[in-house]
């Protein structure tokens, strides 16, 4: 019923989902935890962050020699705004997010926070100011504990109901028979995708990284679930800085700045209001999605 509703409401939608879930079966362990894949210079402790602005600077990608799928692209994202990225699928929305959070760098060009290269931090500092939110499986083979743990490994048991309870999952939570021994993941006890992503908010609430990339967090779930879901993300997402990836118009549009990639460039920066005023492809866009 619900997929029949959704693909009446949402037949975009429903396709990109699809699109996205054949692009899961090319994700790797690393992404999964966020290690980085590609390491052009090794790390160095000594390379920290002044500042909380994260910036592309003449920045090209490709995952093949060859084949780049993102071209010279300039982005800065202020502390404490909202940025939306928008565009077609497949012009390199997800790319840009991943490379935004340190998962991969650069082939040339940077992408820095607070003036310093992400790809040159350790990844761990990078993971403690910048967190990707996707809808790649969330819960790993082991305990409850040990899937919170993961983000902040001194956390104590307070610590890690608190975080539960922040994202709406104390109850569901506290029923279990084994609380937070409960082994989850392949072979334990079975969560709902909709668990198993507050499982990766809860995460995020132990880790407090001030910037967030959201690829789509909540287009694997059923309408109640995600409605759910979204309330708690709301909370989670309150007073950081938030780069959303929408393939909805309806939730670009009170963004502070919303970006419109088209085969791997930037096409047009600006608010709702500055894209409409210039007529390009946004306006173009958003006239016909709201005949
Ligand atoms: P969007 O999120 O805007 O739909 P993506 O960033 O997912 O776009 O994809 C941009 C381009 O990169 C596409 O041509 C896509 O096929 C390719 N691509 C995405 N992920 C991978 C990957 N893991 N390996 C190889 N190519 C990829
Ligand atoms: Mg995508």
């Amino acid at each position: 019923g619900a997929l029949l509703a959704q693909m009446l409401v949402d037949p975009l939608g429903l396709i990109l989902r699809w699109y996205d879930e054949l692009q899961i079966a090319q994700v790797s362990l690393a992404r999964l935890v966020g290690i980085r894949e590609i390491e052009p210079e090794p790390a160095d402790e000594r390379v920290r962050p002044e500042g909380r602005d994260v910036r592309a600077a003449d920045v090209r990608f490709g995952y093949l020699a060859g084949a780049d799928v993102l071209h010279d692209v300039c982005l800065d994202v202020r502390p404490g705004t909202r940025v939306a990225l928008v565009g077609p699928s497949g012009a390199g929305k997800s790319t840009l997010g991943r490379l935004l959070a340190g998962i991969y760098a650069p082939r040339t060009g940077t992408v820095t926070l607070g003036g310093a290269e992400l790809a040159r931090m350790p990844a761990e500092r990078v993971r403690r100011h910048v967190a990707l939110v996707n809808q790649e499986h969330h819960v790993f083979v082991g305990s409850l504990r040990d899937n919170l743990l993961l983000a902040r490994t001194d956390a104590d048991d307070g610590d890690l109901w608190s975080a539960l309870a922040a994202v709406d999952a104390d109850g569901w939570a506290r029923a279990l028979e084994k609380g937070l021994e409960t082994e989850v993941g392949s072979g334990g006890l079975a969560l709902t995708p909709a668990q198993a992503q507050q499982i990766a908010l809860a995460r995020l609430v132990l880790a407090d990284p001030h910037t967030l990339i959201l690829d789509e967090a909540t287009s694997l779930l059923d309408p109640r679930a995600a409605r759910h879901l979204e309330r708690s993300l709301a909370k989670v997402l309150e007073g950081r800085t938030v780069v959303a990836i929408a393939h909805r118009l309806h939730t670009a549009h009170d963004a502070d700045v919303i970006v419109v990639t088209e085969n791997g460039r930037v096409s047009e920066q600006g608010s709702h209001d500055e894209l409409v005023a210039a007529g390009g492809a946004y306006a173009a866009l958003w006239r016909s999605w709201h005949r």
